[in-house]
């Protein structure tokens, strides 16, 4: 294959839908071997088909990253494969219950919490070990607007995706000088199963959603996919720790 990310290896998590299915297949599109990592099994299967369809190479290994052991056997089962770890999208996550700072569960929190804050320093914690090995890589972190502003009714959420902002600046002044870059990417409203909507619906919500974007609709997974493979390609060699966002403007006003 020839592209931007040729003869590397890269592993996304979150990689059966949305955003993760999007960056996977642009992954491989530019050249790279890609480990597809997730808890949805058939829709990690679906992901692979759809790369080895458009004659790129990609592997589906079951992983909840909430969970250490499943975590650190997800970088093991991607050097089995394929032998080398180059970068790393982590992007699993769940929006979780929507309730104010009051109605909050516990159990929501925790849920949250586990999957973004913990899911992305534990992926790291694994990834960033075999990079070292390898002298260098490039990783990836899924933040959101919601860790660059407030959003209402969602306190887990907006405190994990600002949690992976510092923990993605955290790794990245750690290792910066082993040759491995860290960033996130914040995207805005994505047209992804996990706001729920039809493509084709027009509700009031969606509209409401939409005006809060400057360029004036919502994103697509694709557009998302894009600044994932750039930060991870050698053309953002000099960026590190940034967090940048993909939301058509939102946080701009
Ligand atoms: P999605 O629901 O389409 O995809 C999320 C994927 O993460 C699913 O395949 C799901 O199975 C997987 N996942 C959930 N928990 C997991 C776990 N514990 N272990 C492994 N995999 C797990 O949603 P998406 O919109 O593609 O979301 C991807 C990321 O983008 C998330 O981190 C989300 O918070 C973030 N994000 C999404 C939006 C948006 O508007 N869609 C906006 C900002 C940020």
């Amino acid at each position: 294959m020839t592209g931007i990310m040729a003869g590397k290896v890269a592993l996304v998590t979150g990689g059966s839908s949305g955003i993760g299915r999007a960056a996977a297949s642009a992954l491989a599109r530019e050249g790279a071997r890609v480990v597809v990592a997730d808890m949805n099994v058939e829709g990690g299967k679906n992901t692979v088909h759809l790369i080895e369809k458009a004659g790129g190479q990609a592997v589906f290994v079951k992983t909840d990253v909430s969970k250490p052991a499943e975590v650190e056997q997800m970088v093991n089962n991607a050097i089995a494969h394929y032998g080398r770890l180059d970068c790393a999208f982590n992007n699993a996550g769940i929006l979780g219950d929507m309730a104010t700072t009051v109605d909050c569960t516990e159990e929501n929190w925790d849920r949250v919490t586990n999957i973004h804050l913990k899911g992305v320093w534990l992926c790291m914690k694994y990834e960033i070990q075999r990079m070292l090995q390898q002298g260098g890589g490039a990783i990836v972190n899924t933040s959101s607007i919601a860790g660059l502003v407030g959003l209402k009714t969602a306190p887990a959420y907006v405190a994990s995706k600002h949690g992976i902002i510092g923990l993605t600046k955290a790794a990245a002044i750690e290792y910066a000088r082993s040759g491995i870059r860290v960033n996130s990417v914040c995207p805005g409203y994505i047209e992804t199963p996990m706001l729920g909507f039809q493509p084709s619906e027009d509700s009031a919500l969606k509209k409401k959603m939409t005006a809060l974007h400057p360029l004036g609709r919502l994103g697509t997974p694709e557009e998302v996919g894009e600044a994932v493979v750039w930060l991870c390609s050698d053309a953002a060699s000099f960026i590190t720790g940034h967090a940048l966002a993909v939301d058509g403007g939102y946080v701009a006003h």
